[in-house]
């Protein structure tokens, strides 16, 4: 296997084209990649690190919107100030994401392209509505994160395209991340939830909730949202259309009927006691 490390986008897109055709695998922090090659995936002819990518590495912030590029480790993410004030979804899934080394080294990117319906970064991202930026050698193009997620372990990148940054806008809704697992730390979710909102009194002007590991991608529950909005005291009625919208599996962490019974119970504490 031939290793190699571009420092720019420009040396990672000669590369790509003189790989043309060949072997290749792309490594970010590497901690979703190499376990699969422990567990017996046979290694690549080429692995291209990106973590030399420097660029890929920073969080810009503007009036707008916040831009994490998609090598940021899981630990910056965490850290950086305007997530931790406006984002707290998603700050509260980075601190509650694996154990310090993995924090370290996982990237924010890693974990979107993985495409695990467990994802924890992934419900926070699709409740707040990011836009994501692919880029090639011929350019950029940008997809909101649900047409970028397509199934399990699958993305839409073309061959060679990386993800370069996650665009969030700042529209200051409150929010927060409820992970289950099995322990409290370093477990792989059961299901995983990110609520995005707004208050006035006792409504709720904005609801908007993404929910990982009951379906094959994260999903938003849009129907459900909308018919509470519309009508809150009718909570338990509208239950019903969570059901509807989700498809869960019995797996080795839980059965389908858990997973089921969690979520509702989970979201109709949330909407009924904050
Ligand atoms: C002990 C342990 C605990 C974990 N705990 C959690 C947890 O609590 N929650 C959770 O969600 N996950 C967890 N994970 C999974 C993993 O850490 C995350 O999914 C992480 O974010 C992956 O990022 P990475 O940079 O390591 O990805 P890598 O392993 O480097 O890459 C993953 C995949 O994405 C591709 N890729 C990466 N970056 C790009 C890019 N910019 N453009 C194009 N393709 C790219 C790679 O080619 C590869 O196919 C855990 C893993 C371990 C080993």
């Amino acid at each position: 296997m031939k290793y190699y490390s571009p420092d720019s986008l420009d040396a990672y897109f000669k590369l790509r084209s003189k790989l043309a055709g060949k072997d290749v695998a792309v490594l970010a922090g590497g901690t979703d990649l190499m376990p699969r090659y422990e567990r017996g995936l046979s290694m690549p002819d080429h692995l291209i690190d990106l973590k030399s990518l420097s660029k890929l590495s920073s969080i810009l912030v503007s009036d707008d919107y916040i831009e994490i590029g998609a090598l940021t480790s899981i630990q910056d993410l965490h850290d950086h100030a305007v997530i931790q004030a406006e984002f707290t979804a998603i700050h509260q899934a980075a601190h509650e994401f694996a154990g310090t080394q993995i924090r370290h080294r996982a990237t924010t990117g890693g974990n979107l392209c993985n495409a695990s319906p467990a994802g924890d970064l992934l419900p926070g991202l699709y409740a707040f509505e990011a836009i994501l930026e692919l880029t090639n050698a011929d350019g950029q193009r940008t997809l909101p994160i649900s047409d970028f997620i397509l199934g399990p372990g699958k993305t839409a990148l073309s061959d060679g395209e990386l993800l370069t940054a996650i665009r969030i806008p700042r529209d200051h809704w409150d929010s927060k991340f409820i992970k289950v697992g099995l322990r409290q730390s370093m477990a792989i979710s059961v299901i995983n939830i990110a609520l995005v909102y707004h208050h006035l009194e006792a409504s709720f002007t904005h609801l908007k909730i993404a929910t990982g590991a009951v379906a094959p991608t994260v999903i938003t529950l849009d129907e459900f949202c909308q018919a509470y909005q519309l009508n809150p005291s009718n909570l338990l009625q509208h239950i019903q259309l969570i059901d509807n919208a989700i498809s869960p599996i019995d797996d080795i962490r839980a059965t389908a009927n858990y997973r089921r019974t969690v979520l509702k119970n989970l979201i109709r504490d949330f909407l009924t006691n904050g």
